[in-house]
Order: structure tokens, then sequence, then C-alpha cells
């Protein structure tokens, strides 16, 4: 069938000053329902703006001066405002990275459940019982005691569940979840992860995951883009991405890894940083920091080239049709 979520040739603008910078700049993807794609990438380099537009909560400098979004074949971008209210905290779901900030501190936990299952549920519904089920289906013990402490009296592990079950309120379709757990210890990072999986499983849910992380990646995604100064530069299946990553970005990605494990450990930087989006691109964005560039990187920008399921956009790629195995000791 139709993708849940299909984002096409995605262009936002910022306004700076007399300038504009394009933290966003032409990008696609799709989300098959019940399943989860990761938006990889260092920060800076346009997952959350690329998120926030999708939702349409561009900050007020900012717009959408190009492209398409659909959810369940509806055209999001050519709904009214007001629709749209009920499009998110509805059918798309939101988390962000810092739960303290979402919550609001002088609100019990109940009541904030409260006022979103209010937002979305159809009347009759005992929201307090609602509330208290929710809880429960993120983990948080003794629920009916829980929804009457303030956020203050939750770690911040459990804050993020109780992100995620004010998210889950209005029954979404799709969730957003944009770095859910950087913000967390690492012990409990992994408990928040399995949380989303199982959740999103349970429910069907279509997952949009942003992260900075290759961990992050291997525990949860079905599928992968890898963002680079505002484009897509690679997209796959998590097991073709690890088997086998293709740009030389991606393949930075996973050398900065510490160890040879590259399944579990947190990413490092790799070396230089994401270009400024102030300019315009002649050639590869990546080629100030790309080891494989060559004259003609600086002079045109790639388009994509398919091997098997996978898509990168790098000029190494033309005419080549199977990725060679990648032996991260050897990378670059
Ligand atoms: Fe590197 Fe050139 Fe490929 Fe860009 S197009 S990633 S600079 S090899
Ligand atoms: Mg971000």
């Amino acid at each position: 069938g139709a993708p849940l979520l299909e984002v096409t040739d995605l262009r936002v603008a910022i306004a700076r000053g007399d300038d504009e910078i394009r933290p966003v700049d032409g990008v696609s993807f799709s989300i098959r329902q019940g399943q989860t794609f990761a938006l990889l990438g260092e920060s800076g380099c346009g997952k959350s703006m690329t998120a926030l537009a999708l939702a349409r909560l561009l900050p007020d400098t900012g717009q959408i001066c190009g492209g398409s979004v659909h959810l369940a074949g509806e055209d999001v971008l050519a709904l009214p405002e007001a629709a749209m209210r009920r499009v998110r905290g509805g059918r798309i779901g939101m988390i962000f990275q810092e739960p303290s900030t979402s919550l609001n501190p002088v609100m019990t936990v109940g009541a904030q459940i409260m006022e979103a299952l209010a937002r979305h549920c159809p009347p009759g519904v005992v929201l307090a019982d609602e509330a208290c089920g929710l809880l429960e289906a993120v983990g948080i013990p003794d629920p009916a005691r829980r929804l009457r402490d303030f956020p203050f009296q939750f770690s911040g592990g459990m804050k993020q569940r109780v992100m995620i079950a004010i998210a889950l309120a209005g029954r979404p379709q799709l969730l957003i979840a944009d770095e859910p757990t950087t913000a967390l210890d690492v012990t409990i990072q992994a408990q928040v992860l399995d949380l989303l999986v199982a959740i999103q499983r349970a429910r069907g849910m279509g997952m949009l995951l942003i992260t900075h992380d290759l961990g992050v990646v291997a525990r949860v995604a079905h599928t992968v883009g890898v963002m680079y100064a505002g484009e897509i530069v690679e997209t796959g299946a998590r097991t073709d991405f690890f088997a086998a990553p293709l740009h030389p970005y991606s393949r930075k990605l996973f050398a900065a890894l510490p160890g040879a494990d590259r399944r579990g450990a947190a990413l490092e930087a790799p070396e230089g940083s994401v270009p400024g989006l102030d300019r315009v691109f002649q050639g590869c964005r990546f080629a100030e920091r790309c080891p494989m560039a060559f004259d003609r990187c600086d002079e045109e920008a790639p388009g994509w080239h398919r091997l098997g399921e996978q898509a990168v956009r790098c000029h190494l790629y033309e005419g080549v049709s199977v990725p060679r195995p990648f032996v991260p000791a050897q990378a670059l």
C-alpha cells in the first residue's frame, strides 16, 4: 500500500537578517505504517528542522518554500491551521529531547495527560482512567498515585515516559521522536528506546526517529536516511546500511565510533564540521571533508545512484551496481 508518511523534495528557508539559510534543501523520504525511519546526522544538518517543517511548527522566521508532505494520502501542507492543530498531538504525536522543558512544572502529570486527552478523545471517555492506562502503558509503576505528582517528582527517564504518554494521548498514526534519549543516562536511554520500540510495534505506528547516534539507529530503525548539510545523502534498510554504508560521510560516522563495535557505542563527531547553509553550493556539500573527493566533486552536485535497495548521492557510485562490503578497520 501507500506509505503512511511521504515527504517529497521538502525545502525550508529561514530568514537571517537580509539573508536566508536553507536548513532543509530538497529532502525526500517515506515511512511505512508500523515502521521506524531514522534520520541520522550531526547537529546542525537540518534533522530537527525537517521534523518541525512536516509538523508545521517552524519558527516565525522560517517557511516551507517547496515540496510536499502527505500523511496517509492527505496533503498536510494544504490543511488549514485549525485542522493542522488537530493533527498535531492527534494523528502526529511528538517527543523532543528535553522532557523538563516540555512539561509544565506547576501542573500535575495527570492534569497534563488529561489535557492532551481532552483535546483528542471522543466524548464519554473517562479521562482519569485513560490517563492512568497511558502511564501504565509507558511503564510507570503505581500509575494512579503518580498522576497526582508534579514533574519534579519524576526522574529524567520517567519524565520522558510521561512525554511519551502525552504523545500517545491522541492515538497517533505517526510518532516523531527528536533525540528522545539524548538527555538521559546511558542505561536509561536503552530502556526508553526499548519502550518506544515496543509501543510502536504494539500500536502499529510509523515512527520518525531523529538521532545523531548510530547505536540508536541499530536498536530501533527499519530504514535509515543519513542527512548532511540540508540534504539526505544516503537511504536504505538498516541491515544494508550497517552491512555496507555507502556514502563517504556515512563511513566516516562509522569510523568515528570508538573501538571496533559498531553497533553499541555512541557516535563521536568525525573531524570537521557541517558547512554553514548560508551559501549556494556548487559541488558536493561534503567535498571539504571528504577523503575521496576528486575534481568533479567541487564542480558538480552528485545525483542519486541506486545500488539494490540502497541509494546514495555521491559521484563515486556512478556506474556501480553492487555495494562492496564495508570493513570498519579499513574505513577510508
Ligand atoms: Fe566525496 Fe565526491 Fe562523493 Fe561528495 S561526491 S561524497 S566529495 S566522493
Ligand atoms: Mg536537533
